[in-house]
């Protein structure tokens, strides 16, 4: 039963996930933001017609109506089914190896925050401080009163070794090449997810997740065969590769 209602919490956080990140654009203030995700309510992408309470159950409503919208017709993304049932997958996981208690529910919420962020990288090339700075300062907090197994003199460690590993790599590309080679938002990420990890193992972070970026680039250059030139979002990696490690230390 219990299981049953995490699955059923994971569609529903999944599907703000998705809301969350369709609603973001780069334009909005943190405020306009806030308001655009809590106050107004789902409607067709296409003919922008608002979706009734049923219409808004995540995977059943997607599956009664097909993939279609109940009022044009048109098709409706499998993304929204996707990432719902990645994060009900994510939440049983975690309950099943955890079990309910307060670093699972951590684990839950830094999931969907690390996914939305991931996604908004994808799409935008961008990691806004409206992300990154509360995920530092929630990480500073948490080891101030002593929640996390971080102590707070090492979380602030940590964030100052976190901006460095990328900061030095960052600056000394730039001075060699005048051109930029990595987005001041990484680095920003990394001092963050610093006050989250122990700073010993942030070298470690940064050596999986360049690993994850050149995999990436040679499935885009080789597998897809798509000639790169544009930038390549490096968040998504740091994020995938920070929610391991922390799940795991
Ligand atoms: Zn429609």
């Amino acid at each position: 039963m219990l299981m049953f209602m995490i699955i059923c919490l994971g569609l529903c956080m999944g599907s703000f996930v998705h809301v969350a990140y369709c609603r973001y654009l780069p334009t909005l203030t943190p405020c306009q933001y806030l308001y655009h995700i809590s106050v107004y309510r789902s409607a067709c992408p296409h003919c922008h017609h608002r979706l009734n309470a049923w219409q808004l159950v995540p995977v059943v409503a997607w599956l009664i109506l097909k993939g279609r919208c109940h009022y044009c017709k048109a098709k409706i993304s499998c993304r929204y089914l996707i990432v719902e049932l990645f994060v009900a997958a994510l939440f049983a996981i975690i309950y099943f190896d955890k079990g309910i208690n307060f670093q699972s529910c951590i684990l839950m919420l830094l999931g969907c925050y690390f996914l939305l962020l991931a996604f908004i990288d994808f799409k935008y090339y961008l990691l806004p401080d409206l992300f990154t700075q509360p995920l530092m300062w929630i990480g500073i907090m948490l080891a101030y009163f002593n929640i996390t197994n971080i102590e707070l003199a090492d979380a602030l460690l940590g964030i100052f070794l976190g901006y460095l590993l990328l900061k030095i790599p960052a600056t000394l590309f730039y001075l060699i090449s005048k051109k930029e080679g990595l987005g001041g938002g990484d680095i920003k990420l990394l001092a963050a997810l610093g006050a989250w990890l122990p700073y010993t193992l942030l070298p470690l972070l940064l050596f999986f997740s360049s690993l994850l970026g050149i995999m990436y680039y040679l499935f885009l250059r080789y597998a897809l065969n798509q000639n790169i030139t544009k930038i390549i979002p490096f968040g998504p990696f740091l994020l995938i590769s920070g929610y391991v490690l922390y799940y795991y230390c």
